[in-house]
């Protein structure tokens, strides 16, 4: 069996998706996601100048064999656009094997473990009210679980209360800004007055069956971070995300030795290097990694399975920028993993998303139920993709009031 062809699509609606299109001698097509989320065309570029002229000819159920020509051939290793660009090889290569199998993927991983995948959505508001609107928007929708962000006084930006998200509302694609990144005010003060106060609030209006998850986006100091830790601990959150810069492992020593709040994070990780001392150590609850940012299925199952020793759940990040196509590759990790805690899930099949994107996967009543179809389950529409084209964005950026750079 051989690779043949492939083709690089930049585009989608709303989001600049990395689609990857491998063809095969025996007609299988096997599809990926190398969408790196406002440099998507870096990695369109790593593929189509790179990679695809490599890959023809070569047998495309050796998937380990290819990865590590590609991770170990690249020379530099890592780094978020390659480990995409291999994600997207990876990913599309599981594809092909399940399909040539007749399999629905996660039979390749060992099967099921469970028939549904817990799922959270984001509720956001610019003030408590509209909050409080948001959660419980999610809550009629069936979800079980929510990631709760509130604006805070005087802050109103604070850079993951995003104010076209604002309320109620499934569709959580904000426009593209513009390749000047807006620029947002953080004040770690006001936010350690206010945040503890408002999750109270959300847990008291909506009791303790819905599972309450909240994202500090790296905005904390180890210490800042201990303090606000201990301070939602009568919350009961179901995980307090990205406390502190990932970067800095050894940072979550100190919360951890303050407070039992279960800690998530990793969604900027993009190898098992990047997280093995966290896991192994057990300083975090919760792995955050995503199958495309993170080298694909092959490498995102060696942290799966690193993490099932240290008492460590998945939470793999699922931000809209994730396409349908690696979206339902961690769908059939999840689906296995003995070791499974939650996906966040926010592309509630919009009608464009579908057409481009068609699949028999569906969300019910807050979980995820993948697809019986062979391979990941999930169709390409080239003819619907040549609607789309490249559109420069970029994040916001953060910076303190006097002006200092901070983290997003
Ligand atoms: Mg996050």
């Amino acid at each position: 069996m051989k690779i043949t062809g492939g083709q690089v699509y930049l585009g989608g609606p709303g989001k600049n998706y990395v689609t990857l299109r491998l063809e095969t001698d025996q007609g299988i097509v096997g599809l990926g996601d190398g969408t790196l989320n406002n440099r998507e065309s870096l990695t369109a570029a790593y593929l189509s100048d790179y990679i695809l002229p490599m890959l023809i000819g070569m047998d495309p159920r050796r998937s380990e064999d290819i990865w590590q020509f590609l991770y170990r051939g690249a020379y530099f290793r890592r780094g978020p656009i390659a480990m995409a660009a291999f994600g997207a090889v990876d990913i599309a290569l599981w594809d092909i094997k399940a399909k040539l199998a007749g399999l629905p993927l996660y039979e390749l991983f060992g099967g099921r473990s469970r028939d549904g995948c817990l799922v959270y959505a984001h509720a956001t508001g610019a003030d408590i009210g509209e909050l409080m609107d948001s959660v419980a928007y999610w809550q009629e929708c069936g979800y079980r679980a929510v990631r709760v962000q509130c604006g805070v006084p005087g802050m109103p930006t604070a850079g993951y209360a995003v104010p076209e998200a604002a309320g109620a509302g499934p569709h959580y694609i904000t426009d593209f800004s513009g390749i000047r990144p807006a620029v947002e005010i953080w004040d770690t003060d006001r936010y350690m007055r206010f945040m503890p106060d408002a999750l109270a609030r959300v847990r008291d209006r909506f009791g303790p069956e819905l599972k309450l998850l909240h994202d500090v986006h790296h905005r904390l100091t180890p210490r800042e971070a201990a303090v606000f830790a201990k301070s939602v601990e009568p919350v009961n959150l179901y995980w307090l995300e990205d406390p502190t810069p990932a970067e800095d492992q050894d940072a979550l020593r100190l919360l951890r030795h303050h407070s039992t709040v279960p800690v998530a994070i990793g969604e900027v990780f993009n190898s098992i290097w990047d997280c093995n001392r966290l896991i192994e150590e057990e300083l975090i609850d919760f792995i955050r990694v995503a199958v495309t940012y993170a080298g694909g299925i092959t490498h995102v199952k060696r942290i799966v399975d690193l993490a099932g020793l240290h008492h460590v759940r998945t939470g793999f990040h699922g931000a809209p920028s994730h396409s349908p196509i690696s979206m339902a590759a961690q769908a059939h990790l999840n689906v296995w993993a003995p070791n499974f805690g939650i996906q966040e899930y926010l592309v509630l099949g919009t009608p464009a998303c579908d057409a481009l994107f068609p699949s028999d996967h569906r969300l019910d009543d807050g979980l995820f139920h993948v697809s019986d179809a062979p391979g990941l389950g999930v169709d390409f529409d080239v003819a619907e993709a040549a609607r789309y084209e490249y559109v420069a964005g970029s994040h916001p950026v953060v910076r303190l009031e006097d002006g200092t750079m901070w983290n997003y």
